[in-house]
């Protein structure tokens, strides 16, 4: 289908996030008349907020490695990153002037490190493209006709579009937008949602007072985390109130499913993973002299200070022995409690699920609605795949969408 032959239809796209702005861009440009409608004063914060890590756009890692990072449970996402992939996102970007880079880790970002010059070029792009964004209008459900009502300054409104793309995020960081409102809405109108919860957060940890005053904000750097066989490296911060990062952020899933059956669980720290635990317990075997325990493991063992004070955390007196000494280093355990609150989360896990939703993300008993973006059910590690997949079922929905509005056009 193309601009010139195209019946042109009213299409709804409900949330101004990438997922929302990106369908919108698709079907605007397929010559229909698009109306984004946005509950904030103004579109994708989350998106802006991303862009102050950086913007990781997408990773450069060869597909077949890039394709699990979303898990088995989400086929349909997978399905989606294959039909636009990595290259195509940054060809995107390099399209609006954003030019990308490959970080030394394989992760893409903008030259400029930020989203908002992106989003300035996109937005233009989008008003170009006729797309009109109806900011400070919150959607607040379906209305008896088939359309939807809106909250917004003016008072309610209803609307009743040819077509209606959703794409209104999970629930972390609510304040920029997200809310998940909808969950319920959904639910009563017989959609049905797995229940939402944080992803790429935080981990609860009953620190003793005295670690928690001294290493509050500071970093266990280059560490192991082992949970249920699966180890990941990387880097951990102490808060208040647990540890957060990169390398926590990858076992959250199964620390999630682990804390349903759970009060607690159990984690092994190992400190050292570059060195292998005989060469440890050799170090580890020479005579102290006079030194304190700490100041022999510090030089020894290459500790720094979290790391010497993690390994006597909670109380626990240190083995004797060399061997004892370097198994505690190489297998610290930490009693997990619970997950952070989803307001301050990376990501959502849940959303609608895959059963309820076509192939082309169309809500299967409701002709004409599709959804997009984090408000669907599918997870996945910090590292650009969770704009990958934002951007990617915004694709498959669009693309579904467009579909569709062209089969109703010849029925
Ligand atoms: C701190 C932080 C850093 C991140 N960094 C990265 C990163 O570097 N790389 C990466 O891949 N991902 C990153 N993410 C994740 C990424 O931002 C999200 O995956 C992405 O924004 C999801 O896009 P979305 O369009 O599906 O949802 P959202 O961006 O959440 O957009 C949904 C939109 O819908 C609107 N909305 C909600 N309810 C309603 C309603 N009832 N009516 C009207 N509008 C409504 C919201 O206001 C919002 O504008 C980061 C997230 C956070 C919080």
């Amino acid at each position: 289908m193309t601009a010139q032959n195209v019946a042109v239809k009213d299409v709804a796209v409900v949330g101004a996030g990438p997922a929302g702005l990106f369908a919108a861009e698709i079907i605007a440009r397929a010559g229909h008349r698009v109306t984004v409608y946005e509950r904030m004063p103004s579109p994708a914060r989350k998106f802006l907020l991303a862009g102050r890590g950086g913007l990781n756009l997408t990773h450069s890692e060869p597909i077949e490695n890039f394709l699990p990072r979303y898990g088995a449970a989400a086929e349909k996402v997978r399905t989606a990153v294959e039909a636009f992939p990595p290259s195509a996102l940054i060809d995107w970007a390099n399209g609006l002037g954003a030019e990308t880079f490959i970080g030394s880790s394989g992760r893409v970002f903008p030259r400029a490190m930020k989203a908002s010059p992106l989003l300035r070029a996109w937005l233009r792009r989008l008003n170009e493209l006729g797309v009109v964004i109806k900011t400070r209008h919150r959607w607040t459900g379906f209305t008896a006709e088939g359309g939807h009502s809106f909250k917004t300054p003016e008072g309610p409104i209803a609307i009743r579009p040819d077509a209606t793309l959703f794409a209104l995020g999970g629930a972390s960081w609510p304040k920029l937008g997200s809310d998940a409102h909808w969950v319920e809405t959904f639910k009563s109108a017989g959609i049905p949602v797995t229940p939402l919860g944080a992803a790429n957060c935080g981990v609860l940890i009953e620190w003793s007072e005295i670690f928690r005053s001294r290493f509050e904000g500071t970093a266990l750097k280059r560490i192991a985390l082992t949970f249920e066989g699966i180890t990941t490296r990387g880097e951990a911060i102490v808060t208040r109130t647990g540890l957060e990062g990169g390398a926590i952020y990858a076992l959250v899933p199964n620390l999630r499913a682990a804390l349903r059956a759970h009060q607690s669980v159990t984690l092994s720290v190992d400190l050292k993973p570059d060195i292998e635990h005989s060469v440890l317990a050799e170090r580890l075997a020479k005579p102290r002299g006079k030194e304190t325990l700490t100041n022999f493991l510090r030089k020894a063992a290459h500790l720094d200070p979290p790391a010497l004070a993690l390994v006597r955390e909670g109380g626990a007196s240190l083995p004797e022995g060399a061997d004892a000494l370097a198994a505690r280093i190489k297998s610290v355990p930490l009693t997990i409690t619970g997950l952070a609150a989803i307001d301050r989360a990376i990501s959502t896990a849940g959303g609608i699920g895959w059963l309820a939703l076509t192939d082309e993300l169309m809500v299967k008993d409701h002709p004409g609605l599709f959804a997009a973006g984090e408000m669907l059910d599918w997870e996945a590690p910090t590292g650009g795949y969770l704009l990958q997949a934002t951007f990617a079922t915004a694709t498959r929905a669009a693309n579904g969408l467009l579909a569709w509005l062209a089969t109703a056009e010849t029925e």
